[in-house]
């Protein structure tokens, strides 16, 4: 991974065009380095369209990752379940053809199960899974993401210690956990996740090979609300972009701000400021 890059959540509001080619050339003209494919209301996307993505993103040097549909709940049983599992599997197929490297997941909700319960469950529907995808001969690492609101499986601790499954990864929300807490908005605290990373993942499986999402973010005591632009909101973008500094983090870091891509740009002018006076 050729250190930090920074892009955004699907394609950029200011590209031609809104699908994921017209995208990765927006991307590569902005000076940015990579791009989330959003599959989150369906896996659209057909074989052929995901060849010529992946061309086009190698062609710019554009990194890739995909991000899985919202309606998925691995805590789940029957047909709720098998469309879950089925819904992740075709993100990393396609996905995979994109070139992308990772697919990130809401894993699932409580509903009623301890957290504990919670875990089991979706620990044992992961393993299935990467079975399934090894099977296929799909090399793609499934990225669990910190979640916004506590009846979601994801708090900090949960996307790390899934990661005992190989072939799962943490994609850290910094904005979720931020809304979930209230807390987790200064240098400190980015310090302190990313020394969590690196406590249970190290420097080459967790610091140098991050996936980041981040946004402003409205809340209240029940967590997430919307995502707002950085401007709009209490998130403190500048701070974070000094821990990322400061850790000599690498990886890609997605903007899911409204704004998306003027978001995405001004974290990584942040960013590259602070490196070059390093
Ligand atoms: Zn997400």
């Amino acid at each position: 991974m050729e250190g930090l890059l920074f892009g955004t959540a699907g394609t950029p509001i200011s590209a031609k065009g809104n699908d994921s080619i017209s995208g990765i050339g927006r991307v590569n003209e902005l000076g940015l380095g990579c791009m989330e494919i959003e599959f989150v209301r369906g896996v659209k996307m057909g074989e052929r369209t995901a060849q010529r993505v992946s061309e086009v993103a190698a062609q710019l040097g554009i990194k890739l990752s995909v991000h899985a549909p919202y309606y998925i709940n691995l805590n789940a049983e029957g047909e709720t379940l098998a469309r879950s599992k089925e819904r992740i599997l075709n993100s990393a197929k396609i996905g995979h053809i994109c070139g992308a490297k990772s697919v990130v997941i809401h894993a699932g909700f409580l509903q009623g199960s301890t957290r504990q319960a919670a875990y089991g469950k979706i620990k044992k529907e992961l393993i299935e899974i990467i079975e399934k995808l090894k099977s296929e001969g799909l090399d793609i690492t499934l990225r669990i993401e910190t979640m916004g609101r506590s009846s979601q499986f994801g708090s900090l601790d949960e996307v790390l210690d899934i990661t005992e499954v190989e072939g799962v990864l943490p994609c850290i929300d910094f904005s979720h956990l931020h809304a979930i807490t209230g807390k987790y908005n200064s240098h400190e605290e980015f310090a302190f996740i990313l020394g969590r990373v690196e406590d249970k993942l190290g420097r080459d499986g967790g610091l140098d090979d991050m996936h980041i999402h981040v946004s402003g973010i409205e809340y209240s005591d029940k967590g997430e609300k919307r995502h707002l632009v950085f401007e709009e909101s209490d998130f403190n973008y500048r701070e974070l972009a000094q821990a990322f500094c400061d850790f000599d983090i690498k990886g890609m870091v997605i903007s899911e701000s409204p704004n998306l891509e003027d978001d995405a740009l001004k974290l990584k002018k942040e960013y590259d400021s602070m490196s070059k006076n390093k």
